[in-house]
């Protein structure tokens, strides 16, 4: 027999499975607990599995064929002429560098918090679906981002697992000797030895550094260790790594880089390195070297509001930039820290701020919808001198957001290979109105299987008896309309809003002939006592007896969590204070899937919404009126939205019990919205606006 356990490590090593349901489907039959136990990691599921059982497996479920099937798509993907190719050119080394703080790829790799991060990952998978010769640069956090516990209490517990890289899809970095290829920065009490990962996301090499050497010091080591955690000084050290060391790797690989992204502000010492290698190559000096280097910096903002950006002390900033600036660069310090101020030379000012290093340092720079870039303008109120703040707005990787039975419906229809954009989703109207129900049927049942399984894992690991596990049955009701609401619990997001009034919440989801029912998932950060309450009061509702098994909540969520939710729920929630949402993507992830988006005019919304694609909450944006009126206000609006429009809408049948409104309004939301809120859009937006504007 052919060895098929080499194409299948192949496969595992580049992420593209990520985004290919049969690949996930094959791990899956191997050994479904196995899978689930490997954390979703197909190279932990082959480097631990007993070699002779995986052959045995394969030949016994008759997988060979689909295996070098997939193989062979998985070749002819990375080989096929794309986007780029075709308007562009081929060039043979990157040209873009996106630099970020977090990438969001898949489950098993927790160097992601939430929306920043999963945004970093669907452009690099974009990216690669379009053949851009871009490189991305992160941080290899040792422990990542935490895993999310609710206990019994109903208070969020914090646990950061390992990242095991010897069991993940990523290789250390290494030269032609098979030497770790490695970079060295001066920080003020040592030399910080950094090395790097490489991820492969289809022809895209993602490179995350990582400090955790025996030759650091042991503070030194633990500067890479978790994502957004510690305090400014660990912070200030981490955008240290990312921006220099980035800019130092690049250049110790080769690359002649000719567009600098920076996602968000974390990474913009990069600005600093990038001028001072100039200075040293053209022998120039720094006002020089900066007027230049900055036509080839782009700064994505993704925060309306100042209190979300990195604002180091004046200490701090010379404690770490003293010998930088003048051993290195050659000029006094207070130099350079007037890089992270609007007002220059303000001699109050004492505070460095990254995004205003960012915007000093940057030609073009971008809010991530319309409505932020109006809120960015503002807030920030640049001088007539800057470049103005325009918008891209964000999207979504289509593919890695469909289910498996959504896919089988467009292949049906569409062929085999179809492609992700405008053109394919006009012709949504040729699906049958009973495939679409069927489709919907299947989405939300294996939700709630998902939901069920979740639920009952964590009663067996609290110690449930048997009978007590028989009651995970009774939990939601494949009938009833169901409505997600899964993200951040930051404040502004306000998580509770659809309790505001109990008595009415009831009413609905009490109904038998109209079911209706709530799905919520999310994480605070550890430090966000706020966002911790919210949920609290979440899960105490999720006990109320009135409530039990239709309003439930999910621990941990992730982008397998995301996954399932943006796939079954039959509405997707969204209510944040506006103008705070800077896009939002999560609701676009439904839309493919053939959910409806109930929204705020916030964010992506606000360019989205009209009556032919979803409902809009009303908002008051009026600073006159308090925050509990406005929340009331628009609490109201929601009830009435789903009492009036949604409920009805869905639960009206044709003979054949089919909501044909309903799926009207599905046809044209994926119509007019699944070809434009993706990243396939928005990555060429970036190219053709930005990265091949730059000489
Ligand atoms: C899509 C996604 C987000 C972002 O959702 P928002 O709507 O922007 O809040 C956050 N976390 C995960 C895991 C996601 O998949």
């Amino acid at each position: 027999m052919q060895n098929l356990i080499l194409p299948l490590k192949e496969i595992a090593f580049n992420l593209y499975w990520s985004w290919n349901p049969e690949v996930v489907e094959i791990f899956n039959e191997i050994n479904q607990d196995f899978w689930n136990w490997s954390g979703h990691n197909p190279v932990k599921f082959l480097n631990l599995m007993n070699e002779e059982y995986l052959h045995h497996a394969i030949e016994k479920k008759h997988l060979g064929e689909r295996i070098l099937n997939v193989y062979n798509d998985f070749h002819n993907y990375l080989n096929k002429k794309k986007y780029f190719e075709e308007k562009y050119y081929s060039p043979d080394s990157p040209l873009i560098a996106y630099f970020s703080a977090e990438f969001g790829l898949t489950e098993c790799m927790k160097i992601y918090s939430g929306g920043l991060g999963v945004l970093s990952g669907d452009h690099l998978k974009s990216s690669s679906d379009l053949g851009l010769p871009l490189v991305g640069i992160g941080l290899a956090y040792n422990h990542g981002y935490f895993s999310q516990l609710i206990n019994k209490q109903g208070w969020q517990t914090e646990n950061y697992e390992l990242n095991d890289f010897k069991n993940l899809p990523i290789y250390l970095l290494r030269d032609d000797k098979f030497n770790p290829i490695q970079i060295e920065i001066q920080f003020p009490n040592s030399i910080v030895t950094v090395q790097a990962w490489v991820v492969h996301i289809g022809n895209i090499k993602l490179y995350l550094l990582d400090t955790s050497l025996p030759e650091n010091r042991v503070e030194d080591r633990r500067i890479t260790d978790i994502l957004y955690g510690g305090d400014n000084e660990k912070r200030i050290s981490q955008e240290i790594i990312l921006g220099i060391g980035g800019i130092r790797l690049l250049d110790k690989l080769g690359y002649d880089i000719k567009a600098f992204h920076l996602n968000e502000g974390h990474s913009a010492f990069l600005c600093f390195e990038r001028i001072r290698r100039y200075m040293k190559k053209h022998n120039v000096s720094f006002t020089e070297a900066k007027s230049i280097c900055y036509y080839s910096n782009i700064f994505t903002t993704h925060t309306p509001v100042p209190a979300g950006i990195d604002i180091f002390s004046q200490d701090l900033f010379v404690k770490y930039f003293k010998d930088y600036a003048e051993k290195e660069i050659g000029i006094k310090v207070e130099e350079l820290f007037h890089e992270g101020d609007l007002t220059k030379n303000n001699p109050e000012n004492n505070k460095f701020n990254m995004a205003f290093l960012a915007i000093n340092n940057s030609n073009f720079i971008n809010g991530v919808s319309r409505l932020h870039a109006d809120t960015s303008r503002k807030m920030w109120m640049l001088p007539d001198t800057r470049s103005q703040i325009e918008y891209i707005t964000n999207g979504i990787h289509t593919q890695s957001y469909l289910s498996g039975y959504s896919n089988a419906v467009y292949s049906r229809y569409f062929g085999n290979d179809y492609e992700f954009d405008e053109k394919i989703w006009k012709h949504i109207d040729e699906i049958p109105d009973d495939d679409i129900w069927a489709m919907r049927i299947m989405n939300k049942l294996k939700l709630i299987e998902f939901c069920r399984e979740r639920i009952r894992q964590k009663w067996i690991q609290q110690g449930a008896d048997k009978i007590k596990l028989k009651e995970v049955t009774g939990i939601l009701n494949p009938k009833a309309l169901t409505i997600g609401f899964a993200r951040r619990f930051a404040t502004y997001k306000r998580g509770n809003l659809i309790f505001r009034n109990l008595e009415r919440l009831k009413k609905l989801t009490s109904s038998s002939e109209r079911p209706v029912q709530f799905i919520f998932s999310g994480k605070a950060h550890p430090k966000d006592e706020g966002g911790k309450n919210l949920i609290s009061e979440i899960i105490s509702y999720t006990r109320d007896p009135d409530l039990k098994n239709k309003i439930i909540f999910l621990d941990n969520y992730d982008i397998d969590v995301a996954k399932n939710l943006v796939e079954g729920c039959d509405v997707w929630l969204n209510n944040p204070r506006r103008p705070l949402e800077a896009s939002g993507t999560s609701g676009m992830k439904v839309i493919a899937n053939g959910g409806l988006n109930l929204s705020i005019s916030d964010g992506w919304w606000d360019e989205a919404y009209s009556p032919e694609n979803g409902w809009k909450i009303d908002s008051i944006i009026n600073d006159k009126v308090s925050l509990d009126e406005r929340d009331n206000f628009e609490a109201n609006s929601l009830y009435d939205n789903l009492e009036k429009n949604i409920i009805p809408l869905f639960f009206t049948r044709n003979s054949s019990d089919i909501p044909e409104l309903w799926i009207k309004l599905i046809k044209s939301s994926i119509k007019n919205l699944a070809g434009y809120f993706n990243t396939g859009r928005m990555v060429r937006e970036y190219c053709d606006k930005f990265y091949m504007k730059v000489k």
